[in-house]
């Protein structure tokens, strides 16, 4: 199944409207532009909806009748199924590849390495969407609403999920053409074979993702490309969705604790904003707490939250912190440094999105080192479907705030797996290797010095004897 479009049809906007998240400013557009900051007063933009206008169910289980439908494309997507709850777009202009196929694994093996009771940690497990990473979630929205705009051509930066969900949804739809900006040398080979086999025009920047991501601004502005990056409000209304299907797995139960890896904070700021919805629609009747997880070679928002008491405010944020910080991070040549390369950012475009988040949802942040992330990736990938090194860094995350009281034994804990354990093998080879020489070239100039569940191949003759033996001895 393609796409379901229809670029006739005039584009609806008396139900959704963009909104500046900075009340002091709080301009309103109209949903047929496409805005990466207010152009007023710079501020991001939310997608906002007149609710009263809109056809929301009186209670989350309702959504369960739409599984009904799933013959219907637009039903079957994971994201579209929750379509009530971000309707910016006519459902015949809807754009899908049925994406949103995700689970929620209850992971008893994970849960005691993280220190919790049995069946209480639950990892929602997104390297199941088409692209093999959770930004298929929002991808599907930004192009689905490019292609109201009649967009032709749409582009992002990208540590490599971005660019290889842009890719694909641009190859599989044949909507527009698809333009990716990466760093240098960062980006994983799984990740960069998607978008150049889905035949996206690929820019090399000589720099890192934070310079990639400056120049694509400019470069979409100047040339009217449409951009996907998370400062576009449209994706992450689609990535709202994870958190629902997260509900709709727990049989509609808020649970106690959400915890994401933190990059440049889209998805952190999607699930507040999912939260602040369904709680200003009556529909949950109470919040989640938010953990998200820096690592601590990009820890910007850990910093800023934890280590100077960064806060939203009410929308009226401290910019001394922040300009401090940066400043700080100018004059030291810092650079974002992380075997978490999904998660190497030191500049996060949504950062104040984010800090409303943390706020509306009682949140804290922590960091992780790559080490303790290699260690946790491990032992998901021993109790389940695992993932990429990114992802782990959300168990690694709740294992921490466990052992600091935070989060207590009997709370439970959703931990996102955000992206599929084959995006980036090499880490995960080089952890379980028994040659020291590959450890340490790719691990240990990260700091990375152990490898306590290492799983190692044996090495054998080629005797039967001698093979017979050693499979006898380990298995
Ligand atoms: C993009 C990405 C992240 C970071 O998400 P943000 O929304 O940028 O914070 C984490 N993990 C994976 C696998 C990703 O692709
Ligand atoms: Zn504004």
């Amino acid at each position: 199944m393609a796409s379901i479009t229809q670029t006739d049809s005039s584009i609806r906007t008396d139900v959704a409207f963009q909104r500046c998240i900075n009340p002091v400013c709080a301009a309103t557009y109209d949903t047929d532009v496409m805005h990466a900051s207010c152009p007023r007063c710079g501020s991001l933009l939310d997608v906002t909806y007149d609710w009263d206008r809109a056809h929301v169910p009186s209670k989350l289980s309702d959504f369960e009748a739409m599984w009904s439908q799933r013959t219907n494309p637009v039903r079957f997507s994971g994201v579209w199924r929750f379509h009530e709850l971000l309707p910016f777009v006519p459902q015949d202009q809807i754009v899908t590849v049925g994406e949103g196929q995700t689970l929620l694994q209850q992971a008893d093996g994970v849960s005691k390495f993280v220190g919790l009771n049995a069946g209480n940690l639950h990892l929602q497990y997104e390297g199941m969407n088409p692209s093999g990473s959770f930004k298929d979630n929002g991808m599907c929205a930004a192009v689905t609403h490019a292609n109201m705009l009649g967009a032709k051509r749409a582009a992002c930066a990208s540590t490599g999920n971005t660019s290889a969900s842009l890719a694909l949804y641009c190859s599989a739809t044949r909507l527009m053409k698809a333009v990716i900006f990466i760093g240098s040398g960062k980006i994983s080979y799984g990740k960069l074979s998607q978008a150049l086999d889905y035949g996206a025009l690929t820019v090399q920047i000589a720099g890192d993702f934070d310079d990639a991501m400056l120049r694509v601004r400019e470069v979409a502005e100047q040339l009217g490309i449409y951009l996907v990056n998370s400062v576009n409000p449209f994706r992450l209304e689609g990535q709202k969705t994870i958190m629902l299907r997260v509900l709709e797995a727990l049989r509609w139960e808020v649970p106690d604790w959400i915890v994401v890896p933190g990059g440049n904070l889209g998805n952190s700021s999607s699930f507040g904003k999912a939260f602040m919805e369904l709680k200003e629609l009556g529909l949950i009747d109470r919040v989640p707490r938010l953990a998200i997880i820096n690592a601590s070679g990009a820890d910007t928002l850990y910093e800023l939250h934890e280590r100077r008491g960064l806060r939203w405010n009410g929308g009226n944020v401290n910019m001394d912190p922040i300009r401090e910080y940066m400043d700080h991070m100018d004059r030291h040549g810092i650079k974002a440094d992380t075997l978490a390369s999904a998660i190497e950012i030191n500049r996060p475009v949504n950062l104040k999105k984010c800090l409303r988040a943390l706020e509306f949802c009682d949140g804290v942040v922590r960091q992780v080192s790559d080490q303790e992330i290699l260690d946790a990736k491990a032992q998901v990938g021993a109790g389940g479907f695992g993932c990429e090194p990114a992802s782990a860094a959300s168990v690694a995350g709740a294992k921490i705030l466990r052992r600091e009281g935070v989060i207590a034994p009997s709370d439970r804990v959703v931990c996102v797996l955000t992206g599929h354990e084959l995006k980036d093998p090499t880490a995960t080879v080089a952890y379980h290797s028994t040659d020291q020489e590959l450890f340490n070239k790719t691990l240990g100039s990260r700091g990375v010095t152990k490898a306590s569940y290492a799983n190692k191949a044996i090495s054998v003759p080629n005797e039967l004897d001698d093979i017979i033996k050693a499979i006898q001895l380990y298995a």
